[in-house]
């Protein structure tokens, strides 16, 4: 099995920040199935690190009010022709981020608070009828 797979869940330090936002449950995933690494920001164009964004309805705005919508959709548009190419049968990816956040994600007041919704590319894998989780999911399961 396939797996699209948020690079900074694996470590890969292309967080907005510069970080990662490592989960050894992704990396545990390798054991049964094959990975492929995606982020869509970077995907889109933007470097790192880059300032943070949020969704704000159908745009995705920096804090200091610049639209950046473009390069998120081009993010987006890039993860799915790589989930078409490598036939993915499913994603894991980072909760709440306007990219990858799926259910949930920052409602776009840079405070930290949650609301429903889905990220960028999220919602254009999800419409394209990809299976996606968060790594939340993954954690709940091992704690069960
Ligand atoms: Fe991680 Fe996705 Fe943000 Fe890239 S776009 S840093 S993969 S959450």
């Amino acid at each position: 099995m396939k797996l699209l797979v948020s690079a900074c869940l694996l470590g890969i330090n292309c967080k907005y920040s510069g970080g990662a936002n490592t989960c050894p449950q992704a990396a545990a995933l390798l054991k049964d199935h094959e990975l492929i690494p995606v982020c869509p920001e970077q995907l889109g164009g933007l470097p790192t690190p880059r300032p943070p964004a949020e969704r704000i309805g159908s745009r995705v705005l920096t804090q200091d009010g610049l639209d950046v919508t473009d390069a998120y959709e081009r993010g987006a548009a890039e993860t799915l022709r790589l989930a078409s190419l490598l036939k993915a049968d499913g994603a894991v990816l980072k909760s709440g981020s306007p990219s990858c956040g799926c259910g949930r994600i920052y409602d776009g007041t840079f405070t930290h608070t949650l609301t429903e919704g889905d990220g960028v590319t999220a919602q254009l894998l999800k419409e394209a009828g990809l299976p996606v989780r968060t790594e939340l999911e993954l954690m709940e399961q091992a704690e069960a």
